[in-house]
């Protein structure tokens, strides 16, 4: 076999840390940048590989520039990186980036993704961008468009709903509450979505152009973070073909960009069994973590092997049914975070990942919980039991 090329990751989170196991397994070597010497996916790495990681921003055009020369190519495990020198170190011919940095810049405004979808035919929910620092006025006017509720978002530095706020009046103190909540930074809106179901689809190309969907999983959203997850999708009572068309849907999303990699593809199902396209991420998903233990290979050693141009892997699933919980911090403290994990092992088929984070804050991802099982009825109960385990954070 050849020798393996040294992949550099931005970014040292939990998705970074989980493509650090299938990469030790087939030998790659990977380099992370992010700050500190303990992010979660340096923890992972045999000891002598740890020299090589760098400390420093994600979004440094130094820091960038010195992993590149280290690694053949570079890819993320968070969006919100310096595009900007992604792009020129491809220029440059520095290095390969995957997916590439035109993909990545495209993705990290969500009011250009939308268009982008739009104009490639691909249906989203109606939306309508806001001028800089939005009056009440501007507001009222897109809601006479959009209708209401609406969904206002932050256009650009959005995760787990951090930059979402619904608008269900525009009533000045709501409308206020929400400008106030959404801060400075540039927003567009969109219609509501008046889904049965949220769904997604994990889409892999390799740098050969060939591609593979994972099972559509129901995803489960609480205050628009994702709770819980279910693989494989089952359909509505009446509706035929919805894994087929929202593995088709993704798909066609995924060949509008450029770059290799594995996508999560996020997707609204409507009562018409219709589908409409939420959001694009260029990375490994919380929607695809189940794919660790229940599929044949994981959409994180299906993303290795897609930026290396190596054969992909099998997606399909190798259990009847399978689910992921995630676990959230309750507050500052870990101590929860740890009896949530406790509890979970005493669950028959329960799988637990935490993610060695230094400190917990509520809501935060800290980690999750696969189970796999022989029917969807064992894998609800454990899904029920390790929900149990859990403070509810709304309370
Ligand atoms: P992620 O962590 O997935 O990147 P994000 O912060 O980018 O999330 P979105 O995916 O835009 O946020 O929205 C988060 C959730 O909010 C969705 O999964 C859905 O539950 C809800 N949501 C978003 N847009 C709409 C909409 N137009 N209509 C109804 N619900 C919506
Ligand atoms: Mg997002
Ligand atoms: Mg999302």
């Amino acid at each position: 076999m050849a020798p393996k090329k040294t992949v550099g990751i931005l970014g040292g989170g939990q998705l970074g840390r989980m493509l650090t196991h299938p990469a030790a397994l087939l030998g790659i070597p990977l380099i992370i940048l992010d700050e500190g010497d303990y992010t979660p996916a340096k923890q992972t790495l045999l000891a002598p590989l740890n020299e090589d990681h760098l400390d420093g921003p994600f979004k440094s055009e130094e820091h960038i520039r010195a992993l590149a020369k280290k690694c053949d190519v570079l890819t993320v495990e968070i969006e919100h990186v310096n595009a900007d020198v992604l792009e020129a170190v491809e220029r440059e011919g520095l290095c390969e980036v995957h997916p590439s940095g035109k993909t990545i810049r495209l993705i990290q405004d969500k009011y250009l993704q939308h268009q982008h979808l739009h104009e490639q035919g691909i249906a989203c929910a109606p939306f309508a961008a806001l001028p800089a620092n939005p009056t009440h006025d501007d507001v009222v006017a897109i809601a006479d468009k959009l209708g209401l509720p609406l969904m206002l978002k932050a256009r650009t530095l959005a995760y787990d709903g951090r930059g979402n706020f619904p608008l269900k009046s525009t009533e000045p103190r709501h409308v206020a509450a929400a400008l106030e909540f959404l801060g400075d930074r540039p927003l567009y809106a969109e219609g509501w979505a008046q889904f049965v179901k949220e769904v997604a689809v994990m889409v892999v190309r390799n740098t050969k152009g060939e591609v593979r969907s994972y099972d559509a999983v129901e995803t489960i959203h609480r205050d628009s973070i994702l709770r819980v997850c279910f693989a494989p999708l089952r359909p509505e009572a009446g509706m035929v073909g919805v894994n087929q068309r929202a593995r088709e849907l993704a798909e066609k999303a995924v060949a509008t960009l450029d770059g290799a990699g594995i996508f999560g593809v996020e997707m609204f199902l409507l009562p018409d069994g219709s589908l409409l396209l939420n959001e694009i991420a260029p990375r490994p998903h919380n929607s695809g973590h189940h794919t660790i233990e229940a599929c044949h290979t994981s959409q994180f050693e299906n993303h290795l092997r897609a930026i290396l141009s190596l054969p992909l892997g099998d997606t399909s699933l190798r259990v009847p049914s399978a689910a992921m919980v995630n676990v959230l911090g309750v507050d500052d403290s870990m101590g929860p975070v740890e009896d949530i994990a406790d509890a979970s092992l005493a669950v028959p088929g329960a799988t637990v990942h935490l993610y060695g984070k230094a400190a917990s804050r509520r809501a935060r991802k800290m980690g999750h919980i696969t189970v796999c099982g022989p029917s969807d009825a064992e894998v609800r109960g454990a899904v029920r039991t390790l929900l149990e385990a859990q403070p509810d954070l709304d309370a």
